[in-house]
């Protein structure tokens, strides 16, 4: 049994009653959070202390959507230019993808990691292709996520788009991940079963995937609508919209988490909510490809729960709650649109989305729940209390410096330094040379 005390913060609780506490101490008792106390009323011996006096203390951030191996696009300049969606798929995704190796899969998500740590997110569910090389490319991810500490949930990304063979392969490895979950038992690492799209997922496909992921209990993890040509081929070669042929197939239901959803009728807004199905919003990502932007009020309005994801693009979740909010606005034309509503896309609805995914509870500061924390360096210029907490998280939080994270009750990273077994620079270094030869192979 470790104790660890973070001490003489103000702690940020969420949850349903979210409190503002000034001067409490989060004690933590191996991976869990144990109590919440005034810091004057705290006594004892702790195996670990970690000051907190001064700052802000929140749960560790929580990305509901994120491909690791977006890093190596990172400054790639061969692909060309796109006009559509469909062309950022066809000139860069599916063509990276593809030249992706084990080795590849390991250092792209190890950067992002590392990363994540230094931006407080200690929770990524992430989403993962690489055709050529899709067995074991999970453990190789899972080897990253074991040696940064955070938490994550991993997925092989289904698709019949490199053939048949590619397909099973890919249906395989969410099977022997899930699997491999299992047996490890490892609350730090879960498994769903992953799918690209409806459109590059024929019937034959997506039948193998549901019987698999039914035989496993697990949930799925895909892209829906995320530009014209899904609906467009449902409509065409199923005859039937996205949302209805995933629910016929026996995709949909709590543990299913769809991203984007931007194309989507009420009808089908409808269905989620019936099933319990969890959607993703992506803004900055959706605003980058030019696709539009999901329905959020209509989603939320309906019942659905919609949590917050950055499809690769970042890992500093308050960057993309903000750019979620400024385009709820521009969408209404009104500047006061679903401020509390986008707020908790990230701290109410992510922290639910998550906790369907984990064996524990994640992203509140109450007995019970991960001890997961985000330590930063805020002092606030107007009063912070219960009231003002969404303004200032918005507005000031939102870009203030994680000083120090905690996943699991093991300390990450403290007053910014990486308590990591990795060398950043050496990383860099090594993800450099793997991209530099993909970038060849492109
Ligand atoms: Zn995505």
């Amino acid at each position: 049994m470790a104790t660890l005390r973070v001490k003489g913060g103000t702690v940020v609780t969420l949850g349903e009653a979210s409190r503002v506490l000034p001067e409490h101490d989060v004690i933590c008792r191996d991976d869990r959070v144990e109590a919440i106390r005034p810091t004057r009323e705290v006594q004892g011996a702790f195996d670990r202390t970690v000051e907190a006096s001064g700052r802000v203390v929140m749960p560790g951030f929580i990305n509901a959507h994120m491909h690791f191996y977006s890093t190596f696009a990172r400054g790639l300049g061969k692909a060309q230019p796109a006009r559509d969606f469909d062309q950022v798929l066809r000139h860069l995704w599916w063509r990276l993808d593809k030249a992706l190796t084990l080795e590849d899969c390991y250092y792209s998500a190890l950067v992002p990691l590392i990363q994540a740590v230094r931006a407080g997110t200690t929770t990524l569910i992430d989403h993962h292709a690489s055709p050529r090389a899709v067995r074991g490319s999970l453990a190789r991810v899972a080897e990253a996520v074991d040696q940064t500490g955070v938490r994550a949930c991993l997925c092989y990304e289904v698709s019949d788009r490199d053939g048949g063979g590619v397909a099973r392969e890919g249906i395989e490895e969410n099977a022997a991940w899930i699997e491999e979950v299992q047996r490890r038992g490892n609350p730090r690492l879960a498994g769903m079963f992953g799918l690209h799209a409806s459109f590059t997922v024929g019937d034959e496909t997506l039948d193998l995937a549901v019987a698999e992921a039914r035989r496993l209990g697990a949930g799925f993890h895909l892209h829906v609508a995320e530009g014209p040509v899904d609906q467009r081929h449902a409509l065409a070669f199923h005859e039937r919209r996205v949302v209805d042929r995933l629910e016929k197939a026996g995709v949909l239901g709590p543990r299913t988490l769809l991203a984007h959803c931007i194309d989507v009728t009420p009808a089908e807004m409808e269905t989620l909510a019936r099933t319990r199905t969890a959607v993703v919003h992506n803004p900055q990502s959706n605003l980058n490809n030019a696709v539009g932007m999901a329905d959020v009020a209509g989603m939320q309005d309906r019942g659905v729960l919609v949590g917050l994801g950055t499809d690769g693009m970042t890992v500093r979740m308050g960057q993309e709650v903000r750019t979620a909010l400024f385009v709820r606005h521009l969408r209404e034309g009104n500047p006061s649109a679903g401020f509390l509503e986008t707020v908790a896309l990230l701290l109410r609805h992510n922290a639910q989305i998550a906790s369907r995914c984990f064996d524990v509870p994640v992203g509140v500061l109450a007995p019970g729940f991960a001890a997961d924390l985000a330590v930063l360096d805020y002092c606030p210029p107007t009063p912070l209390d219960d009231d003002s907490f969404p303004g200032h998280f918005v507005f000031g939080l939102a870009e203030a410096e994680v000083v120090t994270t905690i996943c699991g009750g093991r300390v990450l990273m403290e007053d910014r330094r990486l308590l990591l077994d990795l060398d950043e620079a050496e990383v860099a270094a090594k993800a450099r040379e793997c991209a530099a030869a993909l970038w060849r192979r492109f």
